[in-house]
């Protein structure tokens, strides 16, 4: 949906003091504090395709700065942790929105809240313990009953929802490309160029489709294809889910979606659907999983057109002009992993969802443990607990291909 992407630089050498590997969110956030804490020194980001064609871009573009998981606190109860990390996002948020503003990247940054909602009754009882869990957090939040929800999202589908104000909309592939231009100059981005292999051994030789580049620090921030580089092979699996957009909807189909020019709503249920009502009158579907491979799109369109129909019967029609899938990287318990594999070899993969102020914060507080600067917030990351090891394929495959079969099955209407 945005102009083709100008390329923004070329590397002019072979040898670096830093190498990132992967320009999402992570590495980019990586890379930019590298960049400004060793202004004398160079860094190189490797991206596997064009910044913003990536998941960093085609995502649903919530900037949720509430935990996703707080099962990842080793001995520390649930609420520490969950403390921790709320500090963690509101700080990563408020980073983001200064970047923003100072860089003017022009991507539609709303902070308008969000919508959590359920069609059935086992998801209106989980809301009401996400409900308890805000209690306890001291977020603030605002309860609608079916006829609320329709006045403000156009749909009598949900019988029970809420509206909490922790999130931020974005588009997401202008986000990615605003923050990859207003990088510190001292980063170079090489773009569609897959890195192949990293031989480990100091200093680190990283060979790409077409050269070799040598660093005495390499970042993993490639997400869930780190494995593919050997780097925590027993720790991460890759999904891929699918949204859609529709054209831009009529004056009158707009004026049924509620007094807000913009709002989403996050499903009940893990294998729900997600809304998104765009600044641009334009309605989004997310929904689905698949393992390790993109599925058919045809079966794509079929199922997000029946998640839309279900929604908005009374639409005039349910095309969709843009479709497209993505990965993200999950582990078994939810967790991230962050940190030093060896001397001079950093990651920070496994996002699990919720990766764009996630990646932020991780990539930002890694790029200073790799230049020796420490804080809370690094110390509060450290200690959250690590991805617990996976089975192999074929194990693996049946394992998460039943539970996506099983979850789907749980989300009945939310899906
Ligand atoms: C449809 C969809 C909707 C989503 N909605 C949301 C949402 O609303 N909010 C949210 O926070 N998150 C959402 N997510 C998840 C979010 O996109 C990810 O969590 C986020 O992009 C993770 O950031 P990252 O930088 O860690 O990884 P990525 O963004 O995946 O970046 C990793 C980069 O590494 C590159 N790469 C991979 N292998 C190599 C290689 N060998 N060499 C060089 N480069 C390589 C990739 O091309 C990629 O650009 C969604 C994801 C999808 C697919």
């Amino acid at each position: 949906m945005l102009p083709e992407r100008v390329e923004r630089s070329r590397p002019t050498r072979s040898r670096y003091a830093t190498i990132i590997i992967g320009g999402g969110y992570t590495g980019l956030a990586a890379a930019r504090r590298i960049g400004e804490l060793r202004p004398g020194e160079d860094v190189l980001v490797i991206e596997a395709s064009t910044i913003g064609e990536g998941s960093a871009g085609r995502n649903s573009g919530f900037i949720i700065d509430l935990p996703h998981n707080t099962k990842m606190g080793g001995h520390t109860s649930p609420l520490e942790v969950a403390r921790k990390q709320i500090r963690m996002y509101d700080d990563g948020r408020k980073w983001l929105e200064e970047l923003v503003r100072e860089h003017r990247i022009d991507c539609g940054w709303n902070p308008a809240g969000k919508y959590h909602a359920a069609a059935g009754d086992k998801g209106v009882a989980s809301l009401r313990a996400v409900i308890d869990q805000y209690r306890q957090w001291g977020i603030s939040f605002t309860e609608f009953d079916r006829e609320g929800l329709n006045e403000k999202i156009g749909t009598p589908y949900y019988q029970y929802g809420f509206h909490s104000p922790n999130n931020v909309f974005v588009q997401p592939a202008a986000l990615i490309r605003g923050l990859a231009d207003s990088l510190p100059t001292n980063v170079t981005i090489l773009e569609d160029e897959p890195v192949l292999a990293l031989d480990e051994t100091m200093p680190f030789v990283v060979r790409t489709v077409n050269g070799e580049y040598t660093a005495d620090r390499v970042i993993i921030a490639n997400n869930g294809f780190a494995k593919q580089l050997g780097i925590l092979r027993d720790r991460i699996f890759t999904i891929f889910t699918y949204a859609a957009v529709t054209p831009r909807l009529s004056d009158t189909e707009l004026a049924r979606l509620g007094d807000s020019k913009e709002w989403g709503v996050i499903p009940a249920n893990r294998l729900g659907t997600t809304l998104r009502r765009i600044q641009d009158g334009r309605l989004m579907v997310r929904s689905a999983y698949s393992y390790e491979r993109e599925q058919a799109s045809e079966k794509t369109r079929e199922l997000l057109t029946g998640c839309y129909k279900r929604r908005y019967p009374q639409m005039k029609s349910h095309e969709f002009e843009y479709m497209w899938g993505g990965t993200t990287a999950l582990t078994r318990n939810g967790a991230s992993f962050f940190g030093e594999l060896r001397p001079g070899l950093y990651a920070s993969v496994g996002c699990n969802g919720a990766g764009v102020l996630k990646g932020s914060v991780f990539g930002k507080l890694l790029g200073e443990m790799a230049m020796g600067v420490d804080s809370a917030a690094l110390t509060d990351v450290l200690g959250f607990d690590g991805p617990t090891w996976l089975p192999p394929d074929p194990i693996r495959k049946v394992a998460v291909t039943s539970a996506i079969r099983y979850q789907a099955a749980v989300a009945g209407p939310e899906r």
